[in-house]
């Protein structure tokens, strides 16, 4: 029955008891088809004991009771409830702005479903998405994981999937039951379900008063088998949603042939648990329109009015739904920190950027150091490496197996690992797969190490010089184009001006790099390194840039032109003829 008419019945709960005579009304109702014949019995002639009853029914049998009240000239009674009668009507039940019935929303907040936040943007292929793999729970238990980063959007996304009348009704008539678990232990994860089973039970009481209240379990063993004769036995066919599960053992707990839906950070979590499963991916961000809306909708304006910080705040962030709702909050607040809030993004100063009252961590850094907590101490390290990638570039694994002197195979597991907790990801268009971070997690990375960056460097370039002691790669793959093209940024950013020195004043690096990314990159790093360059020798940076202009259309051809011939054409003056002349001398010597 809905609030508001069950908030009635309550309120004239003691003029109704002790007014009416139960047994008139009954036979009404019993013709209605909202009581039985056995409950008849059990009430006959107790007004109260009906009003019991009725509060565990629904809109139909308050609408009947008003219809008794009236026939049986209970008027007065009968207009106490009248403000309260439940339109039921398709209109009605079409009525919520959410899109969900009053059904649907009786049976959410009975299982504890959250509501749509304040402001809310929908994102329909996502939800459908969802809505398609529970509809495969329709005729079997299983689980259905909804994966994605912190703050994607997941819980809001699962909480979204539920609101729908067919779905509830066809699937899961049992009802949906919503558990926020987060990041708990054994003994937590015990109270969790030790009230959950109390929910249950206590909801399976009201609707038959025959069926008792239990002790609440007092082992995890006790209480899976609790909640496994509970899904089982009172309410077949419901859906158990498991909000933000972080661990496999804890997933356990639940596996007990029921349907479940989970959200996550690691897609990985329900290989630990038996039965038919899929899996939805979250993206990481909203579309620029979905998320300027968001922000529109904050401060109450309208999207094409926005002023343009705003689009710059959702590049920014690439979409992320709580960045972009903890801003808007904010903005709510100080409608004019437009300029404010987007240097803050910038500058990553993440812990300037409050909580929204819906999320449950304190600010996005605390949202993203979670997520790498929960990795081992050893992963934990490997990732922090991760740092000194530069925003928008994706890597192979073999470039992390030099860096971290691994096997391609361990990394591979590694990567698979980040990957799942959602820490990282993984462009599969490409083979071998490339591997990239979100921008957040990157500036959260480089915020939380911001002192160790330089070191961070410095390893990078050691494990290069380490594997390629004997000269640099030279196949073209994707490793090999990562190090022309890097090598001297972590370089520069390791402060080892000293090797970035020797590196780029050296011919043979100049022809293989030109040999294989072309001339424009080595062109642009004598430019972009040109500060720290000239600290050593303006003069000789000068010959090889003067080399490199003058001869760039050269290198461009295929069949590569022979980079000696083309350097002794230099002034004998320049570093560049200088190392030219040695190295033909020495294949003179060569023969
Ligand atoms: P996750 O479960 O992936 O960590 P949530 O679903 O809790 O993320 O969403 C984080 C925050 O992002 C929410 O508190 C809400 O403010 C915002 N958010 C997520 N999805 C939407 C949406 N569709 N519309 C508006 N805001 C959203």
């Amino acid at each position: 029955m809905e609030e508001g008419a069950r908030s009635c019945l309550l309120q004239s709960r003691s003029s109704l008891e002790q007014d009416i005579r139960a047994s008139y009304l009954m036979d009404h109702m019993i013709s209605d088809g909202v009581l039985t014949g056995d409950e008849e019995d059990r009430i006959r002639k107790q007004a109260a004991a009906l009003l019991e009853l009725l509060l565990r029914k629904d809109n139909q049998a308050y609408i009947s009771f008003y219809n008794a009240l009236v026939r049986e000239s209970y008027g007065d009674l009968a207009s106490l409830l009248h403000n309260s009668l439940p339109l039921v009507s398709p209109e009605a039940e079409k009525s919520f702005s959410d899109g969900g019935t009053r059904y649907v929303q009786a049976v959410l907040s009975e299982g504890g479903v959250p509501q749509r936040p304040v402001v809310f943007v929908s994102r329909p292929a996502l939800v459908n998405r969802v809505r398609e793999k529970l509809y495969r729970l329709q005729k079997e238990p299983g689980w259905v994981t909804v994966f994605g980063m912190a703050g994607s959007g997941k819980s809001v996304l699962a909480a979204e999937a539920v609101r729908d009348h067919a779905l509830i009704t066809e699937c899961f008539p049992g009802g949906v039951h919503w558990l926020s678990i987060g990041q708990l232990d054994r003994a937590d994860l015990l109270v969790r379900i030790q009230s959950l089973c109390f929910r249950l039970e206590q909801q399976s009481q009201e609707k038959d008063p025959s069926s008792s209240l239990h002790r609440p379990p007092g082992s995890l063993e006790e209480a899976k088998e609790r909640l496994r004769f509970l899904m089982l036995r009172r309410y077949p066919r419901s859906l158990l949603i498991l909000d933000d599960i972080w661990d496999s053992s804890v997933l356990r707990a639940f596996d007990i042939q029921c349907r479940v839906m989970l959200t996550t950070r690691d897609r990985s979590l329900a290989d630990c648990v038996s039965g038919f499963k899929s899996e939805v991916a979250v993206e990481s961000g909203l579309e620029e329109d979905q998320a300027l809306e968001i922000l529109a909708l904050y401060v109450n304006g309208k999207p094409q009015r926005l002023p343009e910080q705003a689009r710059s705040i959702v590049r920014e962030c690439k979409g992320s739904p709580l960045v972009v709702s903890l801003i808007g909050a904010l903005l709510r607040e100080f409608p004019d920190r437009w300029a404010y809030y987007l240097h803050t993004l910038q500058q990553k100063k993440f812990k300037r950027i409050r909580k929204s009252s819906s999320y449950d961590y304190d600010a996005l850094d605390q949202a993203m150091a979670a997520s790498i907590q929960v990795l081992s101490e050893e992963h934990r390290e490997l990732y922090i490496d991760l740092t000194v990638l530069e925003k928008d570039v994706k890597v192979p694994a073999k470039v992390l197996s030099v860096l971290w002197d691994l096997e391609p195979e361990e990394v591979e597991d590694v990567l698979q690992d980040f990957v799942n907790k959602s820490l990282l990801f993984r462009d599969c268009h490409h083979r071998p797969y490339l591997y990239y971070l979100h921008d957040l997690q990157l500036d959260f990375l480089a915020e939380m190490n911001r002192s160790g960056l330089e070191s961070l460097h410095t390893k990078v370039v050691r494990q290069y010089q380490q594997r390629y002691s004997q000269g640099p790669p030279t196949s073209g793959d994707e490793e090999c184009l990562y190090w022309f093209r890097f090598l001297t940024y972590h370089m520069a950013k390791a402060n080892l001006t000293q090797e970035l020195y020797s590196l780029m004043f050296s011919l043979d690096w100049v022809r293989t790099k030109a040999q294989i990314m072309g001339p424009a990159h080595l062109i642009n790093d004598y430019v972009e390194y040109g500060a720290i360059l000239d600290k050593e020798n303006s003069e000789v940076r000068g010959h090889f840039q003067e080399f490199l202009s003058l001869n760039g259309h050269q290198l461009e051809q295929r069949p590569f032109p022979d980079v000696v011939q083309l350097a002794l054409s230099q002034p004998d003056s320049s570093e560049v003829y200088r190392q030219a002349l040695l190295q033909a001398q020495e294949r003179a010597t060569r023969g």
